[in-house]
Formats: structure tokens, sequence, C-alpha cells
């Protein structure tokens, strides 16, 4: 039933935005000595080959992720490693090093870029930072590939995590239905981060995500929702981010919207365009976006056809 598989794009034109957003919400999240529970609802198989047979095949890796590291922008060694300074969280021009220093943490070989981690990866990555630790937060995963799903259950037991993550292989959108709201903290408050991020390899996809998102809203206003789409011609990946819009608005919540085409292969072949849609973002996240992504799109589209750019837009609560 699921041919999709994420082998072939990680590491690509958008991954590099989910994952910029993803990093740059999360970090801001983690400021809050609270735990917070993140929730990835597909979340794919972990960690990929960038030097492997899927990404070779599709070249996609090579137009994204490494025409940065090509372009000589450099990770943050630190991003990683040691908890981020306040300096570094606040600072609008380090979203991008932070991205490639938590891409460069997993290829330990200087230079060589053989891995890329995906969102359960990523995410704990900086749950496991040493300052961080302590707080425990949590972490869901889902994937319904029964293949992925096993390869993701393989590279996540190997991470010293104890009972902190855990991998289902069932179905992401019914299963956020019984994770939020999340049981309170010590202090009584209740922290949560949801990344929706489905292949749309079925039509039905783009309803389930805005039904799952109208759901959510009501069980738990406040939760920092981040969901990924593609742009494509079809009037259902059209409609959904306005859907998303509508439905923060009449919750009364905050929502940002950041947009990335690199261009149309001339062929006219693949994806080149998609869009994150983030309710509740946190503040500093637009300027942190308006910062990196001209020079995300000037080093993916060169060379590329029409239509390349980026957009972000921000609604208050
Ligand atoms: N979030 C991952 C990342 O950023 O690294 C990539 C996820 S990939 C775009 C989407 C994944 O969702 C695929 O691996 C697919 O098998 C899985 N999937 C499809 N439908 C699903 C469902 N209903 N519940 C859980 N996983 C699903």
């Amino acid at each position: 039933m699921y041919s999709y598989r994420h082998g072939f794009h990680a590491g690509n034109h958008a991954d590099v935005l989910k994952h910029l957003c993803l990093i740059g919400t999360t970090r801001h999240l983690m400021r809050k000595p609270t735990p917070l529970l993140m929730v990835d609802t597909h979340a794919g198989a972990g960690l990929y080959r960038l030097d492997g047979d899927y990404a070779r095949t599709s070249g996609e890796a090579a137009e994204g992720v490494l025409r940065l590291i090509d372009a000589g922008f450099k990770p943050n060694q630190a991003s990683a490693l040691v908890p981020p300074s306040q300096a570094a969280i606040n600072s609008e021009a380090n979203l991008l090093e932070d991205y490639l220093g938590v891409i460069a943490s997993f290829n330990t070989q200087p230079g060589a870029w053989r891995v890329y981690p995906g969102s359960p990866f990523i995410l704990a990555r900086l749950m496991d930072e040493p300052a961080r630790a302590p707080v425990h937060d949590r972490l869901k995963l889902f994937e319904m590939h029964p293949t992925d799903a096993h390869t993701l259950l393989d590279n996540i037991s190997q991470l010293d995590v104890g009972r902190r993550i855990s991998v289902a292989p069932e179905d992401g959108f019914a299963s956020l239905k019984a994770l939020i709201p999340p049981p309170p903290a010590a202090g009584g408050s209740r922290r949560a981060l949801v990344l929706m991020d489905p292949s749309y390899e079925i039509k039905t996809d783009y309803a389930k995500v805005a039904d799952s998102m109208q759901d959510a809203l009501k069980r738990f206003a406040t939760g920092v929702y981040l969901v990924w789409y593609p742009i494509i011609p079809r009037p259902e990946a059209h409609s959904l981010p306005r859907r998303l819009k509508t439905l923060a608005q009449q919750a009364g919540r905050g929502w940002l919207h950041a947009t990335l085409n690199v261009g149309a292969a001339d062929d006219g072949r693949g994806l080149s365009a998609s869009g994150m849609f983030i309710i509740n973002p946190p503040h500093p996240l637009k300027n942190q976006l308006e910062a990196v992504l001209p020079d995300v799109l000037a080093a993916m589209s060169e060379g590329k056809g029409r239509g390349a750019g980026w957009a972000v837009e921000a609604g208050a609560a």
C-alpha cells in the first residue's frame, strides 16, 4: 500500500526547509526548563545514507543540503555538542549554521557527508543535549511503512534514551488523538510540539491533515503544530495552507507560513517547491527564516528554471 520511501528524498530542498523550521521551533521551546512532549506522526526511517543507492539514484540530497555545503556554508560545530547559548538561540543569522551543525554531528569524519538525520534523529539529538537531557522530554514516533518502521526502531534502539523515545508502526493521524493534551508536568504546565509530515501519496492525506489539526486545536489549542506540504498543481495542495490559516485564526492562534521554491527543472519533473505551516510558532522564527532563506535559495536554485523564490508570512494570535 505504501510505496513512498523517504530515502530517495532525504536532504532535499523540502527537508532543508522542514528541518530549519523544526530546529528553530524546537530550540525555542527548549529554552524553558519544563518537559516537552514531541510527536512525529510520520517519522520515516530516521537515518539515511547520503552515499547510498537511494540518494545516488535520486540525486536529491546533492541538489539540496549538499549544495549548502558546496556553497561554503559552515556548520556551527557547537550546535549539537553543547547547549546553545542564549545568544545563539536569539541570533537571527544562525539558524542555517545551527541546522548544518546538527547534520554535521551525524557525520564525524571531517569533510565527509554520509548520513542525513531525519526528523526523529534531529529531535532526539536536541533533547539529548547535555543542558536539556535532565529535563526529560519525550518523543513519540509513528511510521506505517513496515520496512521503514523496522529500520526506525533499529536505529532508535542504538540510542541510550531509555523509555523517553517510543516507536510505533501505527497510523500517526489516529495516534495523535490519544496523546494530546499531554499530561501536566510538575508545576502543571502542558507542552507539546507536533510534526505532521505525510508523504501525501494518498490524496486523502490533505483532508486528514486539516481534520487532525482541527481536532488537535480543540483538544490542545496551545500546542505547537508544524505541517509540511508539497506545492504541486493539485487543488488539495493549494487549499491546505488556506484551510490551516483559517483554523488557526478561528482558534485565535498565531501562525507562520514559509515556502521555498528552488525553481522547476527543465523537464518539469520532480518536486520544486514546498511549504511549512506552523501554528503557535515561536516569535523569533520569522526573522530567523528571513535571515537565512535568501542564502538557501541562492545555493539551491542556481542553474534551475523558473519560479524560484521564498516567502515567510505570519499572523499574530
Ligand atoms: N518526517 C520525516 C523526516 O522529516 O525525516 C519524513 C517522513 S516522510 C515525508 C513520510 C512518512 O510517513 C513515510 O515514511 C511514510 O511511510 C509514512 N506514512 C505514510 N502514511 C502514514 C500514516 N498514516 N501514519 C504514519 N506514517 C505514515
